[in-house]
């Protein structure tokens, strides 16, 4: 259960504690934060909403511990995120439970968050091992009008302070995405976790606490983003800053400063289907794209954009498909469970009632429960319509009939998002000329956009994010390079009395 067993020293009364220099704390300003179940709407738990005292003083200990971890050795960093990712996988049940209760996450998708985590953070310690041991040899006669005097030795040096601001919707998964490759370059962490999903993430740095991480090194700082995002954010003591979510993302850009910034912000995927596509493929890959977890995951399908010839019949497999989907709660593991807030409830009923007086077709009867929205197939949707470009973050799907493939590439590349996006026809040229022709960070051909497996890049043109994640790409944007140059002498230059040069006489 959570906040028991080896869990039983995180949580206070009803509430839990933030993590400060290896231990477990109460908040000095006295409040909590509550979190509220998507499923129930009560408050299910609390947690501290720190002070910006709090903040300066995580931030001054891992600046500090970060000294010490940047000299502890690769194959040590590394053994401890193997050892931090055992336990992890081995408290699946505690952690998915929280999951569940605070996020409404479906009970499997909950325990495989946890054991991918665990699995994010063991490939994240070999791939560091590897690639952090390697360097670079240059010499310097490759470029003109040099001769071979200077050797150019390159390494990889840790950043220092890494703030690592992950989402509700992945808030384990999105958090040790951060952690794993920061720690093993040799930074040092400072979480933040988003508030539904942050008792998840207590329980996940204490197995990074269990795991024996030097003190300092890891802090988990809780509170409304609203009121201490901008602090932390914005704090000198930060070297870097690894945020996933949605617009915040973009306005923390602007305040951040001259620091490494990687931003995983939101998406409208599309998906476009050509004449040729298998149907039953492509209905079913919509259902998995576009509904699982409600529709809350950046890469899920979010617009479908289909040659009308093939529109009719694509429609009603997504129909039929859509019918056998179980809604309910996440206890019972259905596929469409409570959305995370009453306000995301209100936002998407919002773009569904737009679409409505605007004549979209309803493939299926608009209806709602508190947070619990019924998956919704809208067809006919027009571009005037808010949901052709908003991202619902919930189970509707618009569909947007084209007559070209040009007009759905045009529908894809008007969007402020490029996040993913996928084309499905048997005609792999084409697949590739219009992968080409999209302005996304990635394009899936013949499935549904996905992030991952976790060692795949991932990023995000224009508003959908800056830099590339994945597990190598992470590592090497938490670190920087460092060069150290040998200066030689001359070939010409000679010593002794033959006046031979040292080359000639070695
Ligand atoms: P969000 O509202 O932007 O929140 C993300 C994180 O930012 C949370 O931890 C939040 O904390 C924090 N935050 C809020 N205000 C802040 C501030 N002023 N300064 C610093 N941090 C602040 O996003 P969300 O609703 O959690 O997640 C959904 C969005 O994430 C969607 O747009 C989705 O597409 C995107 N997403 C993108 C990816 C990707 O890889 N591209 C992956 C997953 C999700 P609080 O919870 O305390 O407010």
């Amino acid at each position: 259960m959570a906040g028991t067993g080896v869990f039983s020293e995180i949580l206070d009364g009803d509430a839990y504690k933030y993590y400060s220099d290896g231990e477990w704390r109460k908040s000095s300003s006295g409040k909590t934060v509550s979190i509220v179940n998507p499923t129930t709407r009560k408050t299910q738990y609390k947690v501290q909403a720190c002070t910006q005292e709090e903040v300066n003083k995580v931030m001054e200990l891992a600046k500090s511990a970060q000294k010490t971890w940047a000299k502890t050795p690769l194959w040590k960093r590394a053994e401890l995120l193997h050892e931090a990712a055992a336990i992890l996988k081995e408290h699946k049940a505690p952690i998915a439970e929280c999951l569940i209760k605070e996020i409404a996450k479906p009970a499997k998708d909950s325990v495989t968050e946890v054991v991918r985590s665990g699995d994010l953070i063991s490939y994240t310690a070999e791939e560091g091992v590897r690639i952090l041991g390697e360097g670079k040899f240059l010499v310097s006669d490759s470029f003109p009008g040099n001769e071979r005097t200077k050797y150019c030795l390159t390494s990889k040096i840790p950043l220092g302070v890494v703030l690592a601001i992950p989402p509700f919707n992945y808030p384990v998964n999105l958090a040790v995405s951060k952690i794993g490759p920061a720690l093993i370059a040799g930074n040092s962490l400072v979480l933040k976790p988003p508030t539904q999903g942050a008792v998840s993430c207590l329980h996940m740095v204490h197995c990074f606490h269990l795991a024996g991480f030097p003190k300092g090194l890891i802090s988990c700082v809780t509170g409304k983003g609203s009121e201490i995002g901008d602090f932390l954010t914005m704090h000198p003591g930060v070297n870097c800053i690894s945020f996933t979510g949605g617009d915040t993302g973009i306005s923390i850009s602007k305040k951040a400063g001259m620091i490494p910034l990687q931003m995983e912000l939101g998406g409208k995927d599309a998906c476009i289907v050509l004449e040729d596509a298998d149907l039953d493929l492509v209905a079913a890959n919509i259902i998995k794209g576009g509904f699982s977890y409600s529709g809350q995951r950046c890469t899920a399908i979010k617009v479908v954009l289909v040659m009308e010839s093939v529109a009719d019949a694509l429609v009603e497999k997504v129909k039929a498909r859509v019918a056998k989907l179980r809604v309910g709660p996440p206890e019972d593991d259905c596929d469409i469970t409570p959305v995370v807030t009453e306000s995301s409830a209100n936002f998407i009923e919002g773009l569904v009632m737009d679409a409505k007086e605007k004549g979209a077709t309803f493939c299926q009867q608009y209806k709602r429960e508190g947070n619990l929205i019924w998956p919704l197939l809208l067809d006919n949707v027009r571009p005037d319509m808010r949901i052709a470009w908003e991202e619902p973050f919930g189970p509707i799907l618009p569909v947007i009939r084209i007559n070209s493939v040009e007009e759905g590439i045009h529908h894809c590349n008007a969007s402020n998002f490029g996040l993913q996006g996928c084309v499905f026809t048997k005609d792999i040229n084409k697949a590739v000329l219009i992968s080409d022709a999209m302005e996304t960070g990635t394009v899936q051909i013949n499935s549904a956009p996905a992030r991952g497996p976790d060692h795949f890049p991932f990023q995000g043109l224009k508003d959908s994010g800056i830099g590339s994640q994945g597990i190598t790409n992470s590592i090497d944007m938490m670190t920087k390079v460092k060069t150290t140059v040998i200066n030689l002498p001359s070939p010409s230059y000679s010593m002794g009395s033959s006046g031979s040069s040292i080359r000639s006489r070695i």
